[in-house]
């Protein structure tokens, strides 16, 4: 029977970040994947996707701005559909066929199928797939579980009809309907809707909490609700349920509970995104000893093993927060545990970032978490409005927020909302991680005038020395 030293199941950031990195250190490696590409959910139909159409929408959105008061006029903008997926695929495309090359040039073997444990040391695929091993089945000293996750899809929302999607059938833009609704305020929700809202689309979201994105800041989700509430005609109807759907007369019939929408509404579409399954079912781990929760999350330690002495799992299918630079870092650790060097998965922060305009990002210690653990914490906020190139971009609807212990003087969180805010977080990760005090902040040059100055402006409000450099 066909053996590995390492066999990794699942292609997409967790699963090649630990290959790749297993085969840098000289194991003999082998990565399954059922998909006939790598890259898994954020390739090929998460982060990068989204981020691409997203990228559209902004640029939408900046010329309708322009064309408020600035005293250039640009004519709208003309879609055409057919080239807008064909340059999205082409970045799925080259990146994933990229990966190929990657794993070609380590060695690693691909295997593209479906896998499954037999018991805690085999494998085996379905399909006939030329890459799979002879007898279909293969054996291992180490296994990696990162099979990541799908789109949850409750019972009720199951309906037979082409009109109701989940995230992967929104980002294949079949056509840019008239209306559709959003069930679920969290970060997947917002950034198609606003993706589908600038290329046309009448969209409304509907919020079971009573706020948009829920356990988010409330002081940096603020700018963002004022923004979306605008592009959303006010069609974001909160402390909401949908009870069922149904599909009639080339219309999805949506029946609302709430008391800021109640009754039966029909939309051209509807895209469910509340939340996101991990993928453990079907794998086999039954026959394993890997312990799995009530909600399907593998529990691991921090080297990412599992109660089975012989299979790690990583990124989506350990838990929250599931983003994929979380499943990469843990891929990593992963390898580093297996091949025995001191390692423990505990970072200081894992950012996170919603894509919408104005974005959120965070990192760390946030307030509302702070308050419900009982833990002393100044908060220091410098509003956008006093930025130079803030006010230069017209984006003065934007904050940053350090969330700081005043004995010490370290920072325990930031959050940012603005444009760009996804990219400036990293300054408050490293921050974070250095464990770094509040004056290192402070006393760090920043380039003038940049929107990043800010990060350094919020200290200097912790010390109340903050100035407001045009
Ligand atoms: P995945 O990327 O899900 O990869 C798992 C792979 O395993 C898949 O390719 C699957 O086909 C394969 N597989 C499953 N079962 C088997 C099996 N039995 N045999 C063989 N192969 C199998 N995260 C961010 O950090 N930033 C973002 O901006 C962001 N945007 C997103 C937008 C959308 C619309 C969605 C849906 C997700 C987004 N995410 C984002 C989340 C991110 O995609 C995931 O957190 C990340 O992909 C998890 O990585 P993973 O390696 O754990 O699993």
């Amino acid at each position: 029977m066909a053996h590995t030293q390492l066999a990794v199941i699942g292609g997409g950031p967790g699963g090649y970040a630990a290959a790749f990195l297993a085969a840098d250190e000289g194991m003999e490696v082998t990565l399954i994947e059922k998909e006939p590409r790598l890259g898994g959910t954020c390739l090929l139909r998460g982060c990068i996707p989204s981020k691409a159409l997203l990228h559209v929408a902004r640029v939408i959105d900046e010329v309708h701005e322009l064309n408020k008061d600035w005293g250039v006029t640009f004519s709208d903008p003309q879609i055409e559909l057919d080239k807008l997926r064909a340059r999205k695929e082409g970045v799925i495309k080259s990146l994933s066929t990229g990966l190929g090359q990657l794993a070609k040039k380590r060695n690693v073997t691909v295997i593209k199928a479906k896998a499954s444990f037999v018991d805690s040391s085999t494998l085996e695929f379905e399909g006939d797939d030329p890459s799979i091993p002879e007898g279909g089945k293969l054996t291992f000293d180490h296994a990696i579980v990162a099979t990541g996750s799908v789109a949850a899809m409750p019972p009720a929302f199951q309906i037979d009809s082409p009109r109701v999607m989940d995230s992967t059938g929104a980002l294949e833009l079949q056509d840019i309907p008239e209306t559709m609704l959003v069930i679920g305020g969290g970060y997947i929700g917002l950034e198609m809707g606003t993706v589908y809202a600038h290329l046309g689309t009448k969209v409304s979201v509907v919020e079971l909490t009573d706020g948009l994105l829920p356990g988010a800041d409330r002081n940096l989700v603020k700018p963002l609700a004022k923004k979306l509430e605008e592009l959303f005609e006010g069609r974001i109807f909160t402390n909401t349920k949908v009870g069922s759907l149904g599909d009639r007369d080339g219309k999805v019939e949506v029946a609302f509970e709430g008391p800021n929408k109640f009754g039966t509404f029909k939309y051209d579409r509807v895209l469910v995104s509340i939340g996101r399954w991990p993928n453990t079912k079907g794998i086999g781990l039954e026959n394993t000893q890997c312990v799995v929760d009530k909600r399907g999350f593998i529990g691991v330690d921090k080297q990412l093993r599992t109660a089975d002495p012989k299979i790690s799992a990583i990124g989506d299918v350990t838990g929250n927060p599931m983003l994929a630079h979380k499943a990469t870092h843990e891929g990593r650790a992963a390898v580093e545990a297996i091949l025995g060097h001191p390692v423990s998965f505990e970072p200081a922060a894992i950012p996170a970032v919603i894509f919408t305009d104005p974005e959120i990002a965070w990192a760390g210690l946030m307030e509302e978490e702070a308050k419900a653990m009982g833990k002393k914490v100044e908060v220091a906020m410098y509003p956008w409005a006093a930025s130079g190139r803030a006010q230069a971009l017209g984006r003065t609807d934007g904050l940053t927020k350090w969330i700081i212990d005043p004995e010490t003087q370290r920072v325990l969180g930031c959050g940012i909302v603005g444009p760009g805010a996804g990219e400036m977080i990293s300054e408050a990760v490293l921050a974070l991680e250095m464990r770094a005090e509040v004056f290192d902040l402070t006393s760090t040059i920043h380039p003038h005038p940049t929107l990043s100055e800010t990060v350094m402006n919020a200290g200097e409000v912790f010390f109340g020395t903050a100035t407001e450099i045009y």
